[in-house]
């Protein structure tokens, strides 16, 4: 875990200070017209949790998809740990190990196995044992809570359960910093906290987290910085505490009025 530090950054924004792990310059990104990033600048420090809000269309899971490659950007810059996104190859394959990614629609590999989902990246990218990346598994497996679905395929799985094992999966990758693009939006109400508490463990066990959710409980519990998204524009980057009870922006009041 990163030492962190919990004293005041800025006069009014307290974060946990670390050194930049993902920083963003002047990104700008579009889908033919639409202009769908809007020169975005940000900074996500080491051991920051970071909840990324805003209105269906923002630009939300862009912005998540290009931090590892998914997607790429028309101008600007994303760097993770100080190095650039590579366009392609291995360089790549090695940048997408570091960034853990978890879907809303858990994406699990159908045909595999929980155990095989959580051991194919070490084994195919890491180069580790199929021993040791069972015993890794088990472990994580253990840790969200699923250890007893291992010999089991995905679809026998709850969507709870099935996100724990993508939350298990990103993590075999010991990962710098995990990107969650609305992970619990695609559950059933019930199946909601079993995954946000896996979430909030992490945070607090000093994960990198980039959260795209509009669960204001675990921003609340666990995140240092909101970041408001309308139209390609970060809007207004502030603690939960302050976003949720004094919104400085109409774009902000007009989306929390409708989610609250
Ligand atoms: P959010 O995650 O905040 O809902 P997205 O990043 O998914 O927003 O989308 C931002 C905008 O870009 C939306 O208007 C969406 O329709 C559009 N968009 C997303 N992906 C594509 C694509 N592959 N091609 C064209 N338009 C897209
Ligand atoms: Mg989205």
């Amino acid at each position: 875990m990163e030492p962190t530090d919990t004293s005041p950054a800025t006069s009014n924004i307290t974060v946990r200070r670390g050194e930049p792990l993902v920083v963003i310059t002047d990104v700008n990104k579009h889908y033919g017209e639409l202009h769908v990033l809007k020169n975005i600048n940000a900074t996500v420090t080491r051991g920051e949790v970071v909840v990324v809000i805003g209105p269906s269309g923002s630009g939300k899971s862009t912005l998540c998809r290009a931090i590892n490659r998914l997607e790429t950007i028309d101008s600007g810059s994303i760097t993770i740990d100080g190095k650039e996104l590579p366009a392609e190859g291995k360089a790549l394959a090695q940048l997408r190990a570091d960034v853990g990614m978890v879907f809303q629609a858990f994406n699990l590999f159908a045909h595999k196995t929980v155990l095989e989902n959580v051991t194919l990246g070490p084994i195919k990218v890491r180069g580790m044992s199929k021993a040791d990346a069972e015993t890794k598994a088990m472990a994580l497996l253990e840790r969200v809570g699923v250890a007893n679905q291992a010999k089991k395929m995905p679809s026998q799985l709850s969507g709870g359960q099935q996100q724990r094992v993508a939350i298990a999966r990103a993590l075999a990758m010991d990962p710098k910093l995990i990107l969650l693009d609305e992970p619990t939006s695609a559950l059933d109400p019930e199946m909601i906290n079993e995954v946000l508490e896996v979430m909030v463990d992490l945070a607090n066990e000093g994960m990198t987290m980039i959260v795209v959710t509009h669960e204001m409980g675990f921003a609340r519990r666990a995140a240092d910085r909101v970041i408001f998204m309308a139209e390609g524009d970060i809007v207004e980057e502030t603690t939960p505490e302050k976003f949720f009870t004094n919104p400085q922006s109409t774009r902000a009041k007009d989306f929390l009025s409708k989610i609250l």
